[in-house]
């Protein structure tokens, strides 16, 4: 399941959120198909992650760019694993890139926190394990660049060899997501199933959780990129 890494379950298939419980099968909507909402006021204009979809990766022109997004996930894995071993010291070693993981740890800890106490982990527990539901299906894992995995990587993330369920998202594993540094889609999403169970205040705050999440991140794949066009 999607919304808490390593702790609740995994889903159970992307049709996506149409998995089986007790052989009836429930239909959730697709995270494939979903389009993110802006998790923090609207109105503020100067979110950069208004402008910057974390779908792809802009190279500038005179960096070779040895991989895509279109690339096989298994290469963009190995991309960041072998960009994390020979750059991961020099990475970490360098001041702001320490202190935009920092940021983002934290990020990433509060949204999850918030998720947990307004009960969303809890519902997605159940449609994972109980009700056959989940929406992290096979093919989201195509969204992810090369540099976020590399993100992942560097916060010490294992990426895995293999998918472990062939209808499931390539970082699924058996106690939920694997991944510390997600996809705005994965941060962002929330099925009806949830929306209807948990009071919209609280679903707002959630939503401001997130986007903190969100931003830190794009500040931190920004650097990265930048450190990585001086570097190669
Ligand atoms: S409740 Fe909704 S968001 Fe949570 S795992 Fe199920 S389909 Fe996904
Ligand atoms: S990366 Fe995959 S497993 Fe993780 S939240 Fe997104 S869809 Fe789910």
């Amino acid at each position: 399941m999607r919304r808490e890494a390593q702790g609740t379950g995994a889903r159970s298939g992307e049709q996506g959120a149409e998995g089986k419980a007790g052989g009836k099968k429930l239909k959730r909507q697709s995270l494939k198909s979903y389009k993110p909402v802006n998790p923090t006021n609207p109105m503020n204009s100067t979110n950069p992650r208004n402008q910057y979809p974390l779908t792809s990766i802009q190279y500038p022109p005179n960096v070779e760019c040895p991989i895509s997004l279109s690339s096989p996930i298994q290469k963009k894995i190995a991309w960041a694993r072998s960009h994390c071993e020979s750059f991961g010291k020099a990475l970490l070693g360098d001041q702001e890139i320490a202190g935009l993981l920092d940021n983002l740890k934290e990020a990433v800890a509060a949204s999850r926190r918030e998720m947990a106490q307004t009960g969303i982990v809890e519902i997605c527990r159940r449609c994972d394990r109980e009700e056959g539901g989940s929406c992290c299906g096979a093919g989201i894992e195509n969204r992810y660049d090369a540099c976020l995995l590399l993100i992942n990587c560097l916060l010490g993330v294992h990426l895995p060899e293999e998918r472990r369920q062939s209808d499931s998202c390539f970082f699924s594993v058996e106690n939920g997501c694997l991944l510390m540094a997600r996809h705005i889609i994965c941060i962002n999403y929330l099925c009806k199933n949830v929306t209807d169970q948990v009071d919209p205040c609280r679903i707002a705050t959630v939503r401001e959780k997130e986007g903190e999440e969100v931003n830190a991140l794009f500040v931190l794949h920004e650097r990265i990129k930048t450190v990585l066009k001086q570097w190669t």
